[in-house]
């Protein structure tokens, strides 16, 4: 895997379809400490045992060797490594790619319905 240059300053991306993308060269994967080049906060919200709504967020990222074969996040390693950083000359490029894998991150979603049939097969002794 080549190494992946650290981008001189956060990059802050329009919003798209209400969420926020950010680009920071301050952050390290949780899986492996590589460079963080992507992420992105998406609302989440439960009910808890007392019925009530709990919301926050979620947050989803794009790390330089975690992510590098994944069809929707790879493009994004990619330009890191081809670009030393975000600039206004390739932030359209960039844009786009991380449009993709925005759509291609809300597609991901978790199935709640099918989790939490799952878990009540799990208690039955189903599964
Ligand atoms: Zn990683």
């Amino acid at each position: 895997m080549t190494a992946v240059p650290r981008r001189s300053a956060p990059v802050s991306m329009p919003a798209m379809a209400g969420l926020a993308v950010e680009s920071s060269p301050e952050r390290c994967c949780p899986r492996c400490d590589a460079e963080v080049l992507a992420s992105l906060r998406v609302p989440h919200g439960w009910t808890n045992t007392h019925g009530v709504q709990v919301r926050g967020f979620r947050e989803l990222i794009v790390c330089a060797r975690c992510d590098a074969d994944d069809p929707a996040a790879g493009p994004i390693v990619t330009f890191f490594t081809v670009h030393a950083e975000a600039s206004d000359a390739n932030i359209g490029q960039l844009a786009v790619l991380l449009g993709r894998w925005v759509a291609a991150a809300q597609a991901r979603r978790v199935d709640e319905a099918a989790v939490d049939a799952e878990a009540e097969a799990y208690f039955r002794g189903e599964l």
